[in-house]
C-alpha cells in the first residue's frame, strides 16, 4: 500500500506517454481505479494522491466505502454484473454504472433513480469476442439496446464498455478497434446518439493498446493497488 502513490505516478506517466504516442492530450483519458477488494485505507490513499473515480463490482462491498468518504467529492461507477435486487442501490448511490446489457434493467434503474439525482452515466457492455460465458450485449443487438436506453431519461448513455479475452500483447488492439468502430457507427446511425463520448476499455494488462484505440476511460485495479487481498470471484 505504500508503493500506492508511486503506482498512481506510473500508470499516470504511461496514459501520457501512450496518449501522446496516439496524437491524444491525456486528459481526455479518465483513470478510473478499481478499488473491488480493496480496504477503505488503500483508496484513501487513492484519494490522497489525486484520485476521483472509483470502480466497484459487488453493491455491498461499495455502499460501506461510500459510507467512509461522505465528504469527500469522489465518483463511484459500478463495473460489475448487474442483479435485478440490486438495481435500487445502483441507482441511488452510483454515478456511472458500465456493465449495463439489458433494457430490463435499464428500466429499473430509470424507475429507482432518484429525482433529485443527475442522471445515471451509463456505458452499454459489448460481449465483443462473442463469447457464450461472458456478459456483454452482442454486437448485433446493441443497436437495439441502445435505442431503448437513450430513451429514459433518468439515464446518459454515455458510450461504450467491453471487457476483450486476454491475448498476446502484439494482439491486443483488435477488440478495441472494433469496439471503437461500433461506437462510431452507432454514432452515425441518429442524431439521439451524438452525446455519446465514451469508450470503457483496457485495464491493467492491456491499456496501452485500448488508448492507442481510443478508449476514454482506463479501469486500472492491480497496476494500482497490487494484488487483490481476497479471493471474491472477478473477470
Ligand atoms: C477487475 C476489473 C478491472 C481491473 O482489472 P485489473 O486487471 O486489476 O486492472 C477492470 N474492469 C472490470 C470490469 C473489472 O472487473
Amino acid at each position: 500500500m505504500f508503493k500506492l502513490a508511486e503506482n498512481i505516478s506510473a500508470v499516470r506517466a504511461e496514459i501520457h506517454r501512450t496518449a501522446q504516442a496516439a496524437g491524444r492530450s491525456a486528459n481526455t483519458v479518465m483513470l478510473l481505479a478499481v478499488s473491488k477488494g480493496q480496504p477503505v485505507e488503500a483508496i484513501a490513499a487513492a484519494v490522497a494522491a489525486g484520485v476521483c473515480d472509483f470502480g466497484e463490482n459487488q453493491v455491498q462491498e461499495a455502499l460501506q466505502k461510500m459510507a467512509a468518504f461522505s465528504h469527500e467529492c469522489l465518483r463511484w461507477h459500478f463495473i460489475g454484473a448487474v442483479q435485478s435486487n440490486k438495481t435500487r442501490a445502483i441507482a441511488e448511490h452510483f454515478d456511472w454504472l458500465h456493465s449495463l446489457d439489458r433494457l430490463s434493467i435499464a428500466e429499473r434503474l430509470a424507475r429507482q433513480r432518484p429525482s433529485g439525482m443527475a442522471p445515471l452515466d451509463v456505458c452499454l457492455q459489448v460481449n465483443i469476442d462473442r463469447e457464450s460465458t461472458k456478459a456483454g450485449v452482442d454486437p448485433d443487438q446493441l443497436e437495439a439496446l441502445a435505442l431503448g436506453v437513450v430513451a429514459l431519461p433518468a439515464l446518459r448513455l454515455r458510450g461504450l464498455m467491453a471487457i476483450p479475452r486476454p491475448r498476446a500483447v502484439g494482439d491486443q488492439r483488435q477488440p478495441f478497434r472494433e469496439l471503437a468502430s461500433l461506437l462510431a457507427r452507432l454514432r452515425a446511425t441518429s442524431p439521439r446518439f451524438a452525446g455519446l463520448d465514451t469508450l470503457s476499455m483496457g485495464m491493467s494488462a492491456d491499456l496501452d493498446a485500448a488508448i492507442a484505440e481510443g478508449a476514454t476511460i482506463v479501469r486500472i485495479g492491480r497496476a494500482i493497488f497490487g494484488p487483490r487481498p481476497d479471493l471474491q470471484p472477478h473477470r
